[in-house]
């Protein structure tokens, strides 16, 4: 029997790996990487029940493994030039967590183990480069010359998809002005930060950008918001990290930073999810690109993985065509809920930072004002247009 391809080795990847096995179908992973290659930084930290819950569907157990290695915080805070405008403790959940934080190399370990349990065959060094499909299915290329038949292709090969260049299908959307900063620092032991997630707007200590920190095993990840004027060099490098590091974590961490990258806010989403022949359905970074903030780039891609599995499973063109339909009428309304948080993280209009100054001086009367700058930076989660009936 002639298997059905994945190609890359991402999470994306490996979660649809796991959703055909899941559904019986021989599976072979092409990854252009090395065996035991390392992949560096935090990346994608938030793993929610939805995404949990679709894991453990694909592999019994797994949603316990992975948010038993995580961390699940009960207190988010929000502060707003060194004053706290908000602060919620939930109660410790019973069952599966709400969510759970691990570094995203701790992840693709999780789900790759699962997949050698679950049979699924690996090829590594294997960089695609080549794809023709047909009714009757695909044959891709490697940049080698060497050649592999699919009934089926996953598409899941990153944001620079050669899958998706091949097929000439485009990616539409935009990219904003200005850039984050993202930072891994491991925890000090015995002196660990309150488990906490804390977004501060206009953080005194590095001259009013804000920054967020996120809690994971073993440390934190910061995300600066540098201005559309900054330099990488004054903000963006390991030097200039340990410079404005002390005044948002504390002393003590300039010598634990474990990883620094910067990113823009990209919103981008692929013409089309799949081929004219309906055999190539694109998942994850191949299909969409969202900025960090709602945590909607890997838990989307997790979501594309199980609908594209199922699709594949079903073997029509009809389940093919609508799984494309309905997973590209997500990522657009996950386009548009980055773009929300967008035009209030990096406001164009004057009158939305005015609104936050208000929000926040108004909070310790007005509690919903201290809520809604909780909650703004993330963008809206639920809507109709969520269209695969999920979230993500
Ligand atoms: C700095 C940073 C911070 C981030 N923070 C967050 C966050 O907080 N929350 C969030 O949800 N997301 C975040 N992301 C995004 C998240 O990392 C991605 O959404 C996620 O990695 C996408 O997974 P993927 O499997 O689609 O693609 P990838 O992880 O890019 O995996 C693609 C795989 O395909 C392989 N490949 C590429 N080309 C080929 C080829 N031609 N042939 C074969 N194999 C190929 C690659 O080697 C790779 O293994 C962040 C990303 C960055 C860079």
């Amino acid at each position: 029997m002639s298997a059905v391809v994945v190609v890359g080795a991402g999470p994306v990847g490996l979660a649809a790996a796991l959703g055909l096995r899941a559904h019986g179908l021989p599976v072979v992973v092409l990854e252009a990487d090395p065996e035991g290659r390392v992949r560096p930084g935090s990346r994608a930290l938030f793993v929610p029940r939805e995404t949990l819950q679709l894991l453990d569907a694909m592999r019994p157990g797994l949603a316990d493994e992975i948010s038993a290695y995580g961390r699940t915080w009960h207190t988010r805070r929000t502060l707003y030039r060194g004053r706290e405008v908000y602060s919620r403790t939930f109660p410790p959940p019973s069952g599966t967590p709400p969510f759970t934080s691990l570094r995203q190399v701790d992840t693709e370990r999780f789900l790759l183990v699962a997949c050698e349990e679950a049979g699924v065959e690996f090829v590594w060094d294997a960089r695609v480069a080549g794809v023709r499909s047909s009714a009757t299915g695909v044959v891709l290329t490697g940049e080698d010359g060497r050649t592999w038949a699919a009934t089926h292709v996953i598409a899941a090969d990153g944001a620079r998809s050669a899958v998706r260049r091949e097929l000439g299908i485009p990616l539409e959307g935009s990219r904003s002005n200005g850039f984050h900063v993202v930072v891994d620092v491991a925890d000090i032991p015995g002196a660990e930060l309150p488990l906490e997630r804390v977004f501060h707007y206009e953080h005194p200590g590095v001259g009013g950008r804000s920054v967020m920190r996120v809690p994971f095993t073993g440390g934190f990840q910061l995300d600066l918001q540098c201005r559309d004027d900054d330099t990488e060099e004054a903000y963006g490098t390991e030097e200039a990290v340990r410079r404005w590091l002390p005044a948002v974590a504390g002393e003590g961490y300039e010598d634990r930073v474990l990883w620094v990258s910067t990113y823009r806010f990209l919103r981008k989403v692929a013409a089309s999810f799949t081929d004219p022949h309906y055999r190539v359905l694109l998942a994850g970074e191949a299909a969409h690109l969202f900025p960090p903030f709602g945590a909607r780039g890997m838990n989307s891609g997790i979501a594309d993985a199980a609908a594209a599995a199922e699709a594949v499973a079903t073997g029509t063109v009809e389940a093919v065509a609508e799984c494309a339909a309905a997973r590209r009428g997500a990522a657009l309304f996950n386009s548009a809920a980055a773009g929300t948080a967008l035009a209030h993280l990096r406001p164009e209009r004057r009158i939305v930072r005015a609104k936050q100054r208000a929000a926040a001086a108004l909070s310790p009367v007005l509690p919903w004002c201290g809520a809604w700058l909780e909650h703004a930076p993330y963008g809206p989660r639920n809507g109709s247009a969520a269209s695969a009936g999920r979230k993500y």
